[in-house]
């Protein structure tokens, strides 16, 4: 495992593991026990996964049994846009959130969505960080035009931007723009969520062949070669083991260009200015 240092000090594993779309506590909680038993160290969750439970559950267990350590663990959350009111309530959440998670601090707390009043929310999440509750904040989702704005008038720059980033839609401007802020990029959605074929594509079949890689580990591994943080996600110890094994290869400058020209310039998977879409998040009730 490769680790990156962020903007105050807080080294972060290059790689971790997303837990979305696993509600269901005992599937939730057998996943992320496998996924630490596999190498893991950093679980991205969030309030809106309705599953910081198990995570806490299962880190507890895990630490328990002696298979890892809490400060070897990066655990990241995110505040919802549900309480991303006011300062209070992002402060708020965040408590919520640790109390869930039954730890006394995690290493990331992201604002979900750049949505409601989020120079207020962010206040909330840098209080919870001056009082040691979470080792470094950030923010999800924010683009260059939201981003740049918020970081010329937040006291605490932010140490991650965590957006979608595959080959499909691999945000050159929004990785440039981090960099002038020091801010690490960290990919959602690192397999395109399975979308655009990206598991057979034919050129980047070829690229792995080269190397005995599958799709996902060449894309993978072409995101942490461009500095961006991954949390691949899936419920299968096969899949796990084989995302994880992305460190013993490096892709020529050649095999970036092929993977960088898949570029569509666009999500096919969320639309931040489609009113549809920002009303359902806005509507969307956690609690
Ligand atoms: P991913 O791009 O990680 O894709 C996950 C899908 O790929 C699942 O269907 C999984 O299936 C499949 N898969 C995983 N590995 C392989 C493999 N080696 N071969 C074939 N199929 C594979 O999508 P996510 O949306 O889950 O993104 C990752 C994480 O990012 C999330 O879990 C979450 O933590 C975070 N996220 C954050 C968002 C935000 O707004 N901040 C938005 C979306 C995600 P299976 O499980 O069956 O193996």
């Amino acid at each position: 495992m490769e680790f990156i240092t962020l903007n105050n000090g807080t080294k972060m594993p290059l790689e971790g593991f997303g837990v979305f779309q696993i509600p269901d506590a005992s599937e939730c909680e057998k996943v992320v026990y496998n996924a630490l038993k596999t190498g893991y160290r950093l679980i991205d969750t969030a309030a809106a996964y309705m599953n910081e439970e198990a995570v806490g559950k299962t880190v507890a267990r895990a630490i328990a049994e002696g298979i890892v350590t809490r400060d070897e663990l990066f655990i990241t959350t995110k505040v919802w846009v549900q309480d991303q009111k006011t300062e209070k309530t992002a402060y708020e959440a965040v408590k919520t959130s640790l109390s869930k998670l039954n730890l006394e601090y995690v290493n990331l707390i992201l604002l979900h969505q750049p949505m409601g009043d989020y120079f207020a929310a962010y206040r909330g999440i840098e209080r919870a960080y001056e009082e040691g509750l979470t080792r470094a904040i950030g923010v999800s989702n924010f683009y260059p035009a939201v981003l740049t704005n918020f970081c010329e008038n937040v006291k605490t720059v932010p140490a991650v931007n965590q957006i979608e980033l595959h080959p499909y839609f691999s945000q050159s401007d929004a990785l440039e723009n981090m960099k002038t802020y020091g801010i690490i990029p960290q990919a959602w959605g690192p397999l395109a969520e399975g979308k655009h074929g990206i598991f057979t594509d034919p050129e980047i079949s070829a690229i792995g062949e080269k190397y005995g890689k599958s799709n996902a580990q060449v894309v993978l591994r072409w995101n942490t070669q461009r500095g961006v943080s991954v949390i691949p996600k899936s419920v299968k110890v096969e899949r796990m083991e084989q995302n994880i094994d992305i460190w013993d290869f490096t892709l020529t400058d050649d095999e970036m260009a092929v993977i960088n020209a898949k570029d569509l310039g666009h999500s096919e998977i969320v639309d931040h200015s489609n009113v549809g879409f920002v009303k359902a998040l806005n509507g969307m009730n956690i609690h």
